[in-house]
């Protein structure tokens, strides 16, 4: 269940597939629509695509239960070889840019790539809004995701 095979994605002329989703996150209670591109480049396979969603979370400050919007954009790069055996230590990632090695897998787990997408959206900070705690001064540096180009250091594992 929401996977994307590779093979698919590559036996249309134009080496794209447009898959949609719309269901919800169980692990985050969260209902989701998205509207992902996936392209072969040959040796990586990109996704770009929408997501929209609400996911219910609790402040911090007051435990209130509050909805938190979901609106990103999906800009994520699968390896189909793992990286560390076609480049060596030679690979050098755009700032930003998400790499995920599929090892040799021959599907993208889309509710995977959802459930992870999610998570790094959310606040570090979770706050109700700008009035919580009868109005002590939030700024919107709290209502920012945190830097994803971190990320990146997740997603590669590096063989020794
Ligand atoms: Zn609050």
């Amino acid at each position: 269940m929401y996977k994307v095979l590779i093979e698919d994605i590559e036996k249309n002329a134009d080496k794209t597939l447009r898959y949609e989703f719309n269901d919800v996150i169980k692990e985050l209670d969260c209902n989701i629509e998205a509207e992902l591109d996936f392209k072969s480049l040959g040796d990586f396979i990109e996704v770009k695509g929408h997501v929209q969603g609400v996911i219910p979370l609790e402040c911090d400050r007051c435990l209130n239960k509050f909805d938190y919007d979901l609106d990103f954009d999906i800009d994520e790069t699968y390896a189909k070889q793992s990286l560390y055996d076609e480049y060596g230590q030679e690979v050098e990632l755009q700032s930003g840019q998400f790499i995920t090695d599929l090892n040799g897998e021959k599907e993208i787990d889309v509710y995977d790539l959802l459930y992870q997408s999610v998570i790094l959206q959310l606040p570090n900070k979770k706050v109700c809004g700008i009035n919580c705690n009868e109005g002590l001064f939030v700024s919107d540096e709290e209502f920012k995701p945190h830097d994803e180009r971190m990320d990146i250091f997740k997603n590669i594992k590096i063989d020794n």
